[in-house]
């Protein structure tokens, strides 16, 4: 069966590279999810020929726009485009579901009285908690990010295979424990040289390498700072439509 994650999104807030907002999408043991959706994820999914109804459950890091605002239009489509029947789970931190609600009649105006015609709940999780939610295990730990985004990290796993994605973070020792015995460790990178608060860099990162007991790195999310040096450093760096098989 099926074990893979594919970035149909690897750009970060701003476009940069004309790369669309993060969204992974994970397809292990025969469950789908995402793994974050920007606002720019129901077009890239539709790009890539990805049907946004087989998407069972959504993750989502931290309340930022390039993480979450394409819940909205996904959650749109479904009920007014491609007419969705199965259900649908979001998963985040503290705050989503009314944030979600929010965010839907800001862009929507009107829609937060429509009722989706299929079950469609949000799931708060708690960090250092393990949840089960259709058939994955999701654990979150804390980031270091914009604090009013309630940030986090995710590990997910799911039939035998594990999945760590840092979202957006600063370095943090939290990511060793998140990541450790992984199949893949998604870390986010903006920067290169740069350093920014909330973000991770380069430089940061490969101090710390060592200290990772994933089985294999990708870099996601990266600036133009970052997108210059992709050629010159060892790990790999992702693109969009890029899969990865565990
Ligand atoms: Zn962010
Ligand atoms: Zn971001």
């Amino acid at each position: 069966m099926n074990s893979q994650i594919r970035f149909v999104g690897s750009g970060d807030a701003f476009g940069s590279g004309g790369r669309f907002q993060t969204c992974i999408l994970g397809d292990i043991g025969g469950r789908r999810f995402l793994l974050d959706c920007g606002a720019s994820s129901l077009i890239a999914m539709q790009a890539q020929g990805i049907d946004p109804n087989s998407v069972e459950t959504i993750f989502l890091t931290h309340m930022h726009g390039d993480h979450c605002a394409g819940v909205p239009f996904l959650l749109m489509d479904a009920m007014l485009g491609s007419k969705r029947r199965t259900p649908l789970v979001v998963v985040g931190p503290d705050g989503t579901a009314a944030r979600m609600e929010q965010l839907r009649e800001a862009l929507f105006p009107g829609s937060s009285g429509m009722a989706p015609k299929f079950p469609y709940e949000y799931r708060e999780i708690k960090t250092g908690v393990r949840a089960e939610i259709n058939g994955i295990a999701a654990t979150a730990f804390a980031a270091s990010h914009t604090p009013q985004t309630n940030p986090t990290m995710l590990r997910v796993e799911c039939a035998g295979k594990t999945v760590t994605y840092t979202g957006d973070t600063e370095w943090t020792d939290a990511i060793i424990e998140a990541a450790d015995g992984a199949d893949v460790l998604v870390c986010e990178c903006c920067f290169y040289d740069k350093p920014v608060r909330s973000h991770m860099n380069y430089l940061s990162f490969k101090t710390n390498r060592s200290k990772i007991n994933a089985r294999s790195v990708v870099l996601t999310h990266m600036a133009p700072n970052m997108l210059e040096h992709v050629d010159e450093i060892e790990e790999r760096c992702a693109f969009d439509g890029m899969v990865v098989e565990l």
